[in-house]
């Protein structure tokens, strides 16, 4: 690993003027559970790195009825998982946790790290886009929100400017007689998902209608990828088994699937649609309890 300077701020107030000072030179470091592998890959050698796991400010979680939930950046995986706010309003995403790598990842790595990370094959990107999250990010300029759908811009890289940190992840409150699921294709439990789907789904009160249907899938292209064909083919219908076979097909058409090591392209795509109609039904059942 190449030699960099090594500064550890304990508020943002500290960290934003050095990613100021040393724009497009500074990296940050939160866990370091992917920028540690990258470094000493030395797929990246920035000279100046700001650990900012010390920023306890940024480690929070809050939910209330209007506000929704809220998540400091530096929060990490394993409280998401194991929180009883999250498992009662979200449980979505403790189950999502579960499944995200080992303990040990998880009790260091921090969800602001995985996103700011952009790998297609993360697991909190989608979920958090059918959970219609949106992000703030902060530097010495100002504050802005953005909505997690679109941060992604391309393999390992997000709508983030050098100079900005990612502060916090802002969920609303689901609409009543919704459902959300996660589903992720693992050789072992907490591998990184060959594919996975979120998939959320809002039912219409009385009649069973499909209002609304979110539906990302990951790994399955160069960005966790919002398949819009496969979320029309359920919209405005009662969905029955085919429907959510339609679904699953229109979803693998749209995937553009890398091959790697892992699984060829054709492969994936077989998946795509065992994995988007797996995460439907259980969005439909989760959605029908309202
Ligand atoms: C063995 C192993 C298995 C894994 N399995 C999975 C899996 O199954 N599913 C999954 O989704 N992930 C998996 N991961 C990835 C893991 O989730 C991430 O490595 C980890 O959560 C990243 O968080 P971190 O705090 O360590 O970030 P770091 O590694 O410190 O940083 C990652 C990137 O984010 C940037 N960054 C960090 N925080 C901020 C911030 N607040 N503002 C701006 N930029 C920031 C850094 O500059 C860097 O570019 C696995 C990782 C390992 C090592």
């Amino acid at each position: 690993m190449k030699d960099f300077e090594y500064f550890a701020p304990k508020t943002v107030e500290e960290a934003l003027p050095l990613l100021s000072q040393y724009k497009g030179e500074a990296k940050i470091i939160a866990g370091g559970q992917s920028m540690l592998v990258i470094m000493r890959q030395e797929l990246l050698a920035p000279e100046y790195v700001v650990d900012i796991k010390g920023i306890s400010a940024l480690d929070y979680m809050t939910y209330d009825e209007s506000e929704g939930l809220r998540i400091g950046a530096l929060t990490v995986h394993r409280a998401i998982e194991k929180s009883p706010t999250i498992q009662k309003h979200f449980k979505v995403l403790s189950e999502m946790e579960t499944n995200l790598a080992t303990i040990q990842t998880r009790n260091w790595g921090t969800i602001g790290g995985t996103l700011c990370h952009g790998d297609p094959a993360g697991d909190p990107v989608p979920v958090l886009m059918t959970l219609d999250a949106k992000l703030k990010l902060k530097s010495l300029s100002g504050e802005r929100m953005v909505a997690m759908e679109g941060f992604s811009k391309d393999i390992l890289e997000v709508d983030l400017e050098p100079d900005e940190m990612l502060i916090e992840i802002q969920v609303p409150v689901p609409r009543s007689h919704t459902g959300v699921a996660h589903e992720k294709l693992m050789v072992m439990q907490g591998d990184a998902g060959i594919v996975g789907a979120a998939v959320s789904i809002t039912l219409k009160p009385g009649d069973g209608v499909c209002e609304d249907a979110r539906i990302v899938i990951s790994n399955a292209a160069s960005i966790p990828l919002r398949v819009r064909k496969a979320e029309k083919s359920l919209i405005g219908k009662v969905i029955n088994d085919q429907l959510l076979a339609e679904a699953g097909e229109a979803a693998s058409a749209e995937a553009d699937p890398p091959s790697d090591v892992h699984a060829s392209a054709e492969y994936r795509r077989e998946m795509v649609k065992v994995f988007v109609r797996r995460a439907a039904i259980r969005a439909l059942e989760r959605a029908k309890k309202g």
